[in-house]
């Protein structure tokens, strides 16, 4: 999303992303696919609840000893020969990676999927020093293709139909295709497998790394990561520093879930484990390997209130069943992490005023912790994160008179009463079939899109009283 994109006001994007058809039919489908993939995976799997509880159990401890195991994972990387690099901010990542790819001399550089390489803006960094970027994963090389970003963690591409992908074939790679995903994924395997072989720098993303034995794993579909890791001849990975687990053992408790959480399936279908560069005697495997150890913001929170969000595995079901990004997609929310997690680590990364208006983008109505495999209690943080822009003086003046007055009221008891009488009177105008319609001013933004039920003919405590008068006869 671009500078000038960002500067819309939320409410804009998302009015957008409604009417656009396309957006609302690719959606649609996606989501709903990855719901019902979801349900029959876990519905199979009697563990689950129970592996689940066990996973976030791990996570939690892991962060009460965050810097033991990253200096155990770092001693472990280094004792395989790869070599180990801290980054405190997206600038000095950037710096690392382009240092690794200047020592070698690199030219072009084959990615993997890495949300990691988004947050940092990567590609623009590498494009501005000379070293073309090439996305291997087919959603992500389709974004790339479109000049665009990714629109939701596990599926980049989520939000364009077939028929538009190969529109975009047609006009990039002047090759007309059918709206055929087999027919595109052949056209994209044969554009791609050149740039494998060319490319001296191989950049992936890690979905975990094993403090006991220095393994950084891939959770990938196409292949496309096993070829980024082991072809070029530099290997970087980054990672949030969040992604350490301790034990292999742990390491599988992980994958017992992540993948079904993500697209249903058992395990997907490629588990790459990397350790450290080509030894002597293998065949293959990069000549120096890199792990990027990102900080940008999550050591900081360990202690704060989005804590629980250092827990997420980034399998993308909370988007997949939240209702707002069922209907606005990923690009309106305007940054790397959409969804309802992606609120709460964009608030992590760039602080609550980043999300004044996108704190506001839940229904809170739970399916997200219900789908979470880690079990984040996401309308927890978002109703703080609520709190803390009103404490704060960073939420919308419009909202915070309008729930400083409704706090006032609904803090006294007989100016409520009154406000209900007045309430009833007032709503008579708008009041059709038990809801309030049409309201005028600003406060038909509300009725424009919403059912407003009508204010009860008597409140509870009027019924209350009136039921108490009753008994006395
Ligand atoms: S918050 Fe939970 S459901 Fe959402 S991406 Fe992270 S792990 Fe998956």
């Amino acid at each position: 999303m671009s500078e000038g994109e960002l500067a819309t006001p939320f409410r804009e994007r998302a009015g957008r992303a409604m009417r656009d058809t396309f957006l609302q039919e690719a959606l649609g489908i996606a989501t709903t696919k990855f719901i019902g993939l979801r349900r029959e995976a876990f519905a199979d799997f009697p563990e689950g609840d129970a592996l689940r509880d066990r996973a976030r159990a791990i996570k939690e401890a892991m962060l009460q000893r965050l810097d033991e195991h990253l200096e155990r994972l770092a001693a472990s990387v280094e004792r395989l020969g790869g070599r180990v690099h801290y980054a405190t901010t997206p600038e000095e990542a950037r710096a690392i990676v382009l240092d690794i790819a200047r020592r070698a001399g690199a030219r072009t550089a084959v990615k993997s999927k890495s949300m990691a390489s988004e947050e940092i803006l990567l590609n623009e960094a590498l494009e501005a020093a000379g070293v073309t970027p090439v996305e291997t994963d087919l959603g992500e090389y389709i974004i790339q293709l479109a000049h665009e970003r990714p629109s939701h963690i596990i599926a980049p591409a989520i939000h364009k139909t077939k028929g538009q992908v190969a529109e975009l074939f047609a006009r990039e790679l002047k090759r007309r295709v059918a709206a055929d995903p087999e027919a595109l994924t052949q056209v994209a395997r044969a554009e791609l497998r050149e740039k494998f072989l060319k490319a001296d720098l191989g950049i992936t993303g890690a979905n975990f790394a094993v403090a006991e034995t220095g393994t950084v794993v891939l959770v990938t579909n196409e292949g496309n990561g096993r070829m980024v890791t082991s072809l070029p001849r530099v290997h970087v990975a980054i990672m949030g520093v969040e992604k350490v687990v301790p034990s292999m053992t742990d390491l599988m408790i992980f994958l017992a879930i992540l993948a079904r959480s993500a697209t249903g399936q058992k395990l997907s279908v490629y588990t790459t484990l990397v350790q450290g560069p080509r030894r002597a005697g293998e065949l293959e495997g990069p000549d120096e390997f890199h792990l990027v150890l990102l900080d940008n913001g999550r050591i900081g929170e360990l202690a704060g209130p989005l804590r629980e969000a250092l827990y997420c595995l980034r399998c993308g079901a909370c988007l997949n069943v939240c209702p707002v990004y069922r209907q606005i997609g990923g690009h309106a929310y305007g940054h790397t992490y959409p969804g309802p997690i992606g609120i709460l680590l964009t608030a992590m990364l760039s602080g609550p005023a980043a999300v004044r208006d996108l704190a506001h983008a839940s229904s809170l109505c739970g399916a997200c912790v219900d789908a979470c495999p880690v079990r984040i209690d996401i309308p927890r943080m978002l109703l703080g994160l609520r709190r803390e822009l009103d404490e704060r003086r960073l939420a919308p003046w419009g909202e915070r008179i309008a729930f400083g007055l409704l706090a006032r009221l609904l803090a006294r008891p007989r100016l409520y009463r009154l406000a209900a009488r007045v309430g009833r009177l007032l709503q008579r105008p708008f009041a059709r079939d038990g809801a309030v319609r049409g309201l005028p001013l600003a406060l038909g933004n509300w009725t424009q899109r919403r059912d407003l039920p009508v204010i009860a003919p008597r409140t509870f405590q009027e019924r209350w009283a009136a039921l108490r008068r009753e008994d006395r006869r």
